[in-house]
């Protein structure tokens, strides 16, 4: 329990206290590198000094403009983290406060859905879509049987980890009550019903569902549909016009249908999570090494990119850089950005 301690930083609220550990983070972690940036800040690679666990630490500041409604947005995220307990939601291990910034430490995921697309630029193969909508339609459906609702899934917050293991992250915008009536997500992958939420009516876990189906068309194309338009008018369009669907018709019956059954337009049309599991797309036999295969081929397409895509990506090789076989260290890296690559010997 909380001590009496009026320590900076530590609230004095025991319940809120209770909520962070009361270490110095910058004691705790070390190797603290840039993976990913958000709304609040930026995510880190970061190694536990005493017991050398890698981790992810999201920071999140508290000062400056609109400190209160910031401070309420990392109670609620972190709230929301440390009730999670599910192979395929990102595992929290808790958090530390230092200078009115938050760090709230993960697991460490190598990147996410989006960035495979990113290093490959092309689409994914259809057995790795369905192994990726697979285990996050697992996530999905042990949110939606305790009520909540993620509200952002979309490839940028689906995550893989060094085993393939697909993870629910970002619950920035997560609901802990179902039903919802917030306009709460990003406008390419809301579903209808959140954006005429705006001024009519509720929703529910089925606005994961839709999300869920403009992500596989968003693997299977690069972008969600209407991603050429503006914002306000894509939000006008998804909730006026019919439900997109896969270009292309060499995807199979199976991945097409279950695309048409997450984009059914009206929420009571469109099946469970839990009916989900049950489609052919998600339950037909694979390879259990597709997601494996697929982030070796990832691992390896990132070391032939050019420098400057190189230094975006490089991310995906820092945890096999502390833990790989080379042991190599990631100092070398940082200075010439490239390390061996850029040298040319002659
Ligand atoms: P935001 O609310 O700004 O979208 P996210 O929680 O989605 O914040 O994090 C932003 C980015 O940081 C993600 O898209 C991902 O690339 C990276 N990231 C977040 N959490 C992790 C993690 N646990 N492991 C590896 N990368 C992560
Ligand atoms: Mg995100």
């Amino acid at each position: 329990m909380m001590p009496s301690s009026t320590r900076k930083g530590v609230p004095k609220d025991p319940e809120l206290a209770e909520l962070f550990f009361k270490d110095d983070p910058e004691e705790v972690f070390c190797d603290l590198h840039e993976i990913g940036h958000g709304s609040f800040g930026a995510v880190y690679f970061a190694r536990n000094s005493y017991s050398n666990e890698v981790v992810a630490i999201k920071k999140m500041s508290y000062h400056g403009k609109q400190t209160t409604e910031k401070w309420q947005d990392i109670i609620k995220e972190v709230k929301f983290l440390g009730q999670l307990r599910h192979p395929n939601t990102i595992e929290y291990k808790g958090c530390y406060l230092k200078d009115n910034t938050a760090w709230l430490v993960m697991e460490y995921c190598l990147g996410s859905a989006s960035d495979l697309l990113e290093v490959h630029k092309k689409p994914l193969q259809e057995v790795e879509i369905a192994a990726i909508t697979h285990g996050a339609l697992l996530g999905l459906a042990y949110l939606h049987s305790h009520n909540m609702i993620h509200r952002d899934v979309k490839a940028g917050n689906i995550l893989l980890t060094e085993l393939g293991q697909v993870k629910l992250a970002d619950f920035g915008s997560a609901s802990i009550a179902s039903p919802a009536n917030s306009f709460v997500g990003t406008p390419y992958w809301m579903a209808p019903e959140v954006i005429l939420a705006m001024d009519e009516g509720q929703y529910e876990g089925k606005v994961d569902i839709w999300s869920l189906g403009i992500t596989c068309i968003e693997l299977a194309e690069r972008k969600p549909p209407l991603f050429n338009m503006n914002a306000m008018s894509a939000l006008y369009h998804i909730a006026q016009n019919d439900s997109p669907t896969l270009q292309s018709n060499e995807w199979s019956d199976p991945f097409r249908s279950f695309v048409d059954y997450c984009l059914q337009k009206f929420p009571q049309d469109r099946p469970s999570s839990g009916e989900l599991l049950r489609h052919d797309f998600v339950r037909r036999e694979r390879s259990p090494r597709i997601l494996m295969d697929l982030i070796q081929r990832t691992k390896d397409a990132v070391r032939e990119l050019d420098n400057l895509q190189y230094r975006k990506m490089k991310k995906i090789l820092y945890q096999e850089k502390h833990n790989g076989p080379m042991g190599e260290s990631q100092e070398d890296e940082e200075v010439g950005g490239r390390g061996f690559k850029e040298i040319t010997w002659k």
